[in-house]
């Protein structure tokens, strides 16, 4: 079995296992993201797999972040049954279609008040889908087994969290494991504590509050006190809460403190969600499952008026208080309680009661942390009503009660996973385990993959000590580079006599990697702890103390032929294979990928030893296949700012048919990549299985191409000739060649920009450059065609990868004031595109790619790739700008592109999406002294001043002559 964590790692929401068994796949929840925007950014992006390959899905309970992605999961192909019990299947029928409903309200809402950056803003998924997720249910008794794909069989057991909530457990012949699902509290006055569970191979357990407990104050008496305060006032309670538990919970303590005379009778209590009128139903037709008595249930139903129209809930926004408003979300993250938090968090009178959790990112976490400001509907509200909040009406076990549920089992776990929590809520209840049952514990991260198949128990697998030390991350950045660090008088550098610069190769759970040892003093590590860098911890997907083992590495035989070169020998075919296959492995230190690049540097490399070092680059990762006669690609040979064809490209080529599946590369030593600029306006870092779907769908896509793994080798080689700062030619023909021959390509156009300040800068340079790249793509039957083009000026007004992206809209949206240069360019490569894959007769291509354009359908095109890729986004907008404007009158005589990028980068991009410069003249303008020259933007004021100082200090940059 392998188990991959799709969700709830290092976050409460998002809840998603896929379990891969021998015979079937099966996906455990399938919550929504909530909070953060990157989080949030998830539900946009496609699952690892296709999701016809998923065979069943299994709910544990139905709250939006464990069955909120459904309705998306049915829509985009899944074909199979959705099992869970049958209350949280009808509680589902209630939350799912809510759920579309918000979806389309707050998208229509971000329209209608254009405050989203997105335009349009879309619906994640609508009331239609949610319906159609429906008809997949297949409800189940508690306790029953049953078979939901083969080689499984199931059981849901009382979880004690809301209504219908489940714990679940499932058998392979591999072991069984259970999912504890969010885990109710031992003495809840509404639900029954969680099944006691005795036995399981392996634990996937929850961790909301596994770095808390819960108050011990009697929450009647907390809530009775906040409310009397408030009403004390003459103000308006503001109540934010799930649906689904919490609202029946405060129901019923509104109402024993009102049969008691502790809260006025008269107290007029509003419930705004007929969504938690519907489930307050649902309490009294399970009868059975929880504690309330059927009186008890008719009472929910009566403590509060039902708030049913969204007329009705306006009006309450009028009403003077006293009164009580309990309204949905739980975390203030969306619904009809923000709209009440707009109306009544500016006034001292009013009170905000926070009674669940509120993760991090949400409104309601905000609140909870006293901010002055909320950001509601695009605006800032101020917060002056008192805010509070009751820790103990929690849904969810806190830690104590966590570890006594554990308590019940008789046999330690083979390993037990902790997620949904915060980190560091995850991380404490990690070591409260470690510490009070000692079994294995990890804290798995988002779209970590664990095997679980003969994973042997902890005793077994310790290698011989000598060699093994506990690994510590020292969070050392060196670049990608893997280092070792290690005291020198630890017992494996004395047995193995490891020095300072000694290669080592260290192992962990059948990785491996090959790190530089450095050695330091005993304060900064003990004696038997392994210290790595962020490279080499990443590389061996290590955990703190978990034990490591050293060795020698092979000896590395490749390099002799680079020594070889060194003194005037060649490369021969299997040198190059060996070489780059040993880079690409990261074999190769530092020094001597730095001796490799200079050996390769210049024009030191023959046309055969350029083909045979593209050929083993190809060689050194994944090839992509298309299955198509014609596949197209383009690449600009860099160095020219702000020269952003390629999306515009992609989408005239594509709307005429052609296949172009473009990936791009994000910037090394330039202010944006075409990938930087891409992620603006649509999600690209897709992988494999995502890209073949997009292309499928539209014969195009615009991606990253860093997750495809498609020469690794050059990434490497790359690392070390930025600092370096060589050029090579046999090599950046390889580079460039071998990552389109491995994207699959069939045909590439290839622009060369020439000018004094860009890559190329003499006619010859480019055209040795050109004939050598004809030479070596013909070697592997590659059609290529060159354009040269002017480097003399940056493209565009854009420099940066939002203020490129901008550029690139206006051009396809065919603005009024789109950049002319950056249309042009655009549509001449497009041209030579739809040539060479038959669109239009020799000559005639612009004209078609100028039509395609005109006509929208390019446009449309892009709208629909970006859609394919997770949906468009408007580009960032920096916060800091500063104008320049000419220092005297005269014509623009020369741009150094160099130093321009170079202030763009200093301004922060393309690390800082929305930094980098906008270039309001062209070369040849005829300039008045005090015109605007260009506008710096930036993320903060530091980094503006520091471009701008750079930029005063080189005002030779742009050079007017009179
Ligand atoms: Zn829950």
């Amino acid at each position: 079995m392998k188990l991959q964590f799709l969700g709830a790692a290092g976050t409460v929401t998002g809840s998603k296992y896929l379990l891969r068994g021998e015979h079937a796949q099966l996906l455990v929840d399938c919550g929504l993201f909530q909070g953060y925007k990157q989080l949030r950014l998830r539900n946009w992006s496609a699952l690892p797999l296709p999701l016809r390959e998923i065979d069943a899905v299994l709910l544990t309970h139905a709250h939006i972040d464990h069955s909120g992605y459904l309705p998306l999961l049915v829509r985009d192909g899944y074909r199979g049954r959705v099992y869970c019990t049958q209350a949280t299947y009808e509680l589902c029928r209630i939350l799912l279609p809510d759920s579309g409903r918000l979806q389309e309200e707050e998208a229509e809402y971000a329209n209608r008040h254009r405050y989203s950056r997105h335009k349009p803003a879309l619906p994640l998924y609508t009331e239609a889908d949610a319906l159609k997720a429906l008809e997949r249910f297949e409800p189940q008794d508690f306790e029953h087994e049953f078979t939901p794909a083969r080689g499984f069989t199931a059981q849901l057991l009382p979880a004690g969290h809301i209504l219908g909530a489940a714990m679940l457990r499932l058998h392979s012949a591999q072991g069984s494991i259970l999912f504890s699902g969010d885990l109710g509290r031992a003495q809840d006055p509404i639900m029954r504590p969680p099944t006691p569970v005795a036995q399981a191979d392996y634990l996937v357990v929850e961790s909301t509050y596994g770095n808390r407990h819960h108050e011990t104050e009697n929450p009647q008496d907390a809530l009775c006190a906040v409310i009397t305060r408030c009403i004390e006032r003459g103000g308006v309670v503001v109540i934010p809460s799930f649906a689904v538990g919490r609202a029946q919970a405060l129901l019923l303590a509104i109402g024993e403190l009102k049969a008691a005379g502790r809260l006025p009778l008269t107290l007029p209590v509003y419930l705004n969600s007929p969504m938690a009128a519907d489930v307050t139903t649902l309490y009294r037709q399970h009868q059975t499952e929880h504690r309330l008595s059927e009186a008890q249930c008719a009472a929910l139903g009566r403590t509060a008026q039902i708030v049913n129209t969204v007329e009705d809930s306006k009006a309450l926004n009028r009403r003077k208080g006293p009164m009580v408003i309990i309204a949905g979300s739980g975390m203030a993250t969306g619904g009809r309680v923000i709209h009440h938090l707009k109306a009544f968090a500016g006034d001292p009178a009013n009170s905000i009661l926070l009674v669940g959790f509120q993760a991090a990112g949400t409104r309601g976490a905000a609140l909870a942390e006293g901010a002055q400001s909320i950001k509601i509907h695009g605006e800032y509200v101020a917060v002056r009503a008192e805010v509070a909040s009751i820790g103990n009406l929690s849904a969810h076990a806190d830690a104590g009660e966590i570890l006594n549920w554990l308590s019940h089992f008789t046999q330690a776990p083979q390993q037990v996973f902790v997620t949904h929590g915060e980190p560091a809520a995850a991380d404490a209840l990690r070591q409260q385990i470690e510490a009070r049952y000692g079994w294995r514990v990890s804290v798995p991260e988002h779209l970590q993959s664990v095997n679980l198949e003969g994973s042997a128990p902890a005793s077994e697998a310790a290698p011989r000590p000598s060699q093994t030390l506990r690994l510590h991350r020292i969070g050392i950045d060196t670049y990608q580079e893997p280092v070792l660090f290690l005291r020198s008088d630890c017992p494996v550098c004395r047995s193995e006599g490891f020095e300072s610069q000694s290669r080592v190769k260290l192992s962990l759970d059948g990785r491996s990697v090959v790190a530089t040892l450095y050695t330091v003093n005993p304060p900064l590590l003990g004696e038997t702890q392994a210290g790595l860098s962020e490279a080499a911890w990443r590389a061996l997907d290590a955990h703190e103390d978990q034990e490591v083992t050293l060795s020698h590495p092979d000896p590395l035989e490749s390099f002799a032929a680079v020594r070889g070169k060194v003194f005037g020998a060649s490369f021969s075919a299997e040198d190059l294979q060996a070489a780059v296959h040993d880079i690409a492995a990261g074999r190769y230190s530092g020094l001597e990928l730095a001796a490799f690049v200079t050996v390769c540097g210049g024009q030191r490399l023959s046309l055969n030893e350029t083909i045979e070092l593209t050929r083993a680059m190809v060689d050194s990762g994944q090839r992509l296949h298309w299955q198509r006669e014609l596949v197209l690609d383009k690449h600009c040979v860099g160095g020219l700012p702000g020269n952003r064809t390629t999306p515009i490209v992609v989408a005239i080529v594509a709307a005429c048919g052609l296949t172009i599946p473009k990936t791009s590369s994000r910037a090394i030593t330039s202010p944006a990549g075409t990938a930087d600029t891409m992620e603006m306006l649509a999600p690209v870092d897709l992988d494999l299985p995502s890209l073949r779907r997009v292309v499928e769908r539209e014969n195009a896509c615009l991606a990253w191409g860093g997750a495809m793994n498609l020469s690794p080798a050059d990434d490497v080689l790359i690392r070390v000739e930025r600092p370096l700062d060589f050029d090579s030619e046999g090599q950046l023909v390889a580079s460039i060649l071998s990552k389109k021959i491995a994207a699959g390509a069939t045909a590439l156009l290839v622009e060369v920009p020439v000018g004094p300040t860009a890559k190329l800068r003499s006619d010859e340079a480019a055209q040795t450059l050109g004939q050598r790249l004809r030479e070596v793509a013909q070697a592997f039957g590659l059609r290529i065609e060159i354009v040269y083009s002017d480097g003399n000026q940056p493209v565009g007004r854009g420099i940066g990868p939002a203020l490129e992206a901008l550029d690139v809209l206006a051009v396809l949206r065919r603005d009024a004031g789109a950049p002319a240069d950056l249309r042009q360019r655009s549509l001449r490569l497009a041209g030579r595109l739809l040539e060479m894959g038959g669109r239009a007769a020799g000559g005639n291509g612009l004209a078609l790619a100028e039509q395609t354009l005109d006509s929208g359908a390019a446009y449309a095109k892009f709208l629909a790739i970006c859609e394919a890729q997770g949906g468009l986004r408007e580009p960032p907008v920096a916060s800091y700008r500063q104008i320049f404007k000419a220092p005297r009158s005269g014509v623009l005589r020369g741009i150094d592109n160099r130093r321009l990028a170079r202030i763009a980068k200093l301004a922060g991009a393309p690390r800082s999406p929305a930094a980098g410069l906008e270039l309001h003249q062209h070369l040849g303008a005829q300039l008045q002294r005090g015109q605007l020259l260009f506008t710096l933007h930036a993320e903060s004021p530091g980094e503006l001043a520091y471009a701008a100082a750079y930029a005063q200090a080189h005002p030779d940059i742009l050079l007017i002559e009179a």
